[in-house]
């Protein structure tokens, strides 16, 4: 049996994850769920919105399912789902886009894989705002060492890209390829300009690139590769990229497939998995039955296959690409109009889902 913590989030959160854990189960796996909440409905009764429970909880089992949940305002943390990537450093984000027929899109037969870096880079945190005492003394401290100057009235964000945390999701990134039947890595960057550090990410990513020769490598500049993902997405298999190009180009690539109702996604640390939707809690749909389970769906078939579970994930795999591509029993979004009344709900579309199985 393999324990896996179940957090069902708020907004449309809970509805999604029934489904999603009605699907796991309906393959067979051997799971057991630990149940747990995060976000605004447990604020609203504890004042928390992450329970110690649940973090012992993630502590304890092998990976997470999480639902989506909605961003607290004025409490400790900014993100609730920030604070479980830095809490079980969970350094890679991993973005499937595939196309599946019957998903409205502009192109077919995608089947790429974004590997972004979560944890450095202009995302690190570090940021000095404009006017402060310490921004003054720290742009003081640049203009007496550097040739360029700082405007005294700037704010700063601060871009750490180190040799450890590049080597980690490059080496990820191939042995995610590896793993999954992959034949390329393209490492993207914008090294002829930031030499130390896009370039030092370059330099590293090579350097890995040459202890992995079973996979293809090669390099792209950041701008370009935006031009080659809408030009040529077919040539791609699996990109990795720094933390704030990794962020924008994963939502480049869930709207080349057709955009956030089947976006699956995974944070992934050294021994923590917390897999869910790209998507967000949609406050507006809460409670009416009516939203897209498709990307926990897909988020579950991922972590199936971390689970091993190749089997079980390649069935609920299929069952979804089957129900998506009859486009019958889907939900009102996967329908030519948003108004369709044989558009069906969350639940009868797991059940569609399952009936495959
Ligand atoms: P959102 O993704 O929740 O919703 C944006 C719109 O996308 C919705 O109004 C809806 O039209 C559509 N949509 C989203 N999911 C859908 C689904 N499954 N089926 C059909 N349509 C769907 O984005 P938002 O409104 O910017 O964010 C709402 C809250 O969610 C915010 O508090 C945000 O911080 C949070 N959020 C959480 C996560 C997470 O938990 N990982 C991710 C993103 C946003």
């Amino acid at each position: 049996m393999h324990k896996v913590t179940l957090i069902t989030g708020d907004g449309i959160g809970p509805e999604i994850a029934q489904a999603a854990r009605r699907c796991v189960e309906a393959t067979g796996a051997p799971i057991e769920w630990d149940i747990q909440e995060a976000g605004q409905d447990v604020m609203d009764r504890e004042g928390t919105p992450l329970p110690e429970r649940t973090v012992k909880s993630i502590e304890a089992s092998e990976v997470t399912l999480k639902a989506p949940i909605t961003t607290p305002v004025g409490v400790g943390f900014r993100s609730i789902n920030v604070h479980l990537r830095q809490h079980f450093n969970l350094y890679a984000c991993l973005r499937p886009c595939k196309s599946y027929v019957g998903v409205r899109s502009r192109y077919e037969n995608i089947d790429l894989v974004v590997v972004r870096e979560n944890t450095e880079d202009l995302y690190a945190g570090i940021e000095f705002e404009k006017g402060s005492d310490l921004t003054a003394e720290l742009i003081q401290w640049i203009n007496s060492k550097s040739k360029r100057q700082i405007s005294s009235d700037s704010g700063i964000s601060i871009k750490p890209i180190s040799v450890t945390g590049t080597r980690k999701i490059v080496q990820f990134a191939f042995d995610y390829a590896r793993k999954n039947g992959r034949k390329k890595v393209t490492s993207v960057h914008k090294a002829n300009i930031m030499k130390y550090t896009d370039g030092l990410w370059l330099e590293v990513s090579r350097e890995v690139a040459k202890e992995n020769p079973d996979i293809e490598f090669e390099d792209r500049i950041v701008d370009n590769m935006c031009m080659q993902l809408v030009q040529k997405p077919e040539l791609y298999d699996v990109i990795v990229l720094p933390n704030l190009y990794g962020d924008i180009l994963s939502d480049l690539c869930a709207g080349l497939v057709g955009g956030l109702g089947v976006a699956p996604g995974a944070n992934i640390g050294d021994n923590k998995a917390v897999f869910e939707a790209t998507h967000g809690s949609a406050p507006k749909y809460k409670g009416q039955d009516k939203v897209n389970p498709t990307a926990l769906i897909l988020s579950s078939v991922l972590m199936l296959r971390y689970l091993e579970l190749r089997k079980e994930a390649d069935k609920l795999e299929k069952a979804v690409a089957a129900v998506i591509a009859e486009g019958k029993h889907v939900t009102y979004d996967m329908k030519p109009h948003r108004d369709d009344p044989e558009a069906v709900g969350t639940q009868a579309m797991a059940d569609a889902i399952i009936a495959k199985m």
